[in-house]
């Protein structure tokens, strides 16, 4: 089994489909590996394309204040998203054909 950490940087440097071709970061996740929960989003945003990070732009400040509200920080659980690269102008993720 692969690490986070390799898993990580498989992500990082993945380049298995066009959707490379137009970020500036893969967005792996990111949080407590032994968390109990996770939050999935469907794929990384502008700032999270920018940051190289999910859930940074409006999206996390509303999963930070929701997490707030059940005493979660982000720290205490993980964050990904399906598809680690954005979509060009945040479209719907498609399939290769
Ligand atoms: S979206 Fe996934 S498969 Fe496509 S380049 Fe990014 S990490 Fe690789």
């Amino acid at each position: 089994m692969q690490s986070l950490e390799q898993i990580n940087l498989l992500v990082r440097n993945c380049t298995d489909c066009p959707l490379s071709n137009g970020r500036t970061n893969s967005v792996p996740g990111e949080g407590n590996p032994q968390a109990d929960v996770m939050f999935i989003g469907e794929g990384p945003g502008y700032y999270e394309d920018l940051h190289g990070r999910p859930f940074v732009g409006r999206a996390g400040k509303l999963l930070g204040r929701l997490l707030a509200s059940i005493n979660l920080v982000r720290e205490d659980v993980f964050i990904a998203n399906m598809v680690k690269c954005r979509p060009p102008g945040n479209r719907d993720p498609a399939l290769l054909r």
